[in-house]
């Protein structure tokens, strides 16, 4: 009997690959950690640069940069100026996948659909008494 291999398409080249820990294939994996590295030698010669400024020094793409930020590949915390985006507005953010604004505006919304859940049943529990 032979042992099925669990086999997917690499999300970055398209090509079949045996599974593993990074869901990379070897290929990709590699080319990761090369742009990776690429990254943090251009950061440690200074660290407060921007996104596009690091895109421009290291002719990486800014969406590439960016994932890897988001995927906790690229670390913000010794790079004062670095930021993954907010998915609603593109504003920068530091941490998470939203900035404050939305955030905020987001709690909001849910804080007012609460309350009107909340004077609806109200209203139900004193329908149920005048009766
Ligand atoms: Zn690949
Ligand atoms: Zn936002």
């Amino acid at each position: 009997m032979s042992r099925e291999l669990s086999v997917a398409h690499c999300p970055g080249c398209g090509n079949v690959f045996q599974k593993n820990l990074r869901n990379l294939c070897s290929g990709c994996s590699a080319a990761e950690d090369a742009v990776l590295n690429a990254l943090e030698q251009t950061l440690r010669r200074s660290r407060h640069l921007t996104n596009e400024q690091l895109s421009e020094a290291t002719s990486i793409d800014v969406s590439r940069i960016r994932s890897l930020i988001r995927r906790g590949k690229l670390k913000l915390y010794d790079y004062p100026n670095l930021a993954d985006a907010c998915d609603l507005c593109e504003s920068p953010v530091r941490q998470g996948k939203l900035c404050t604004k939305c955030m905020s505006r987001l709690k909001g919304d849910i804080a007012k659909d609460l309350e009107q859940k909340g004077q609806k049943k109200e209203h139900v529990f004193l329908s149920k008494f005048r009766r």
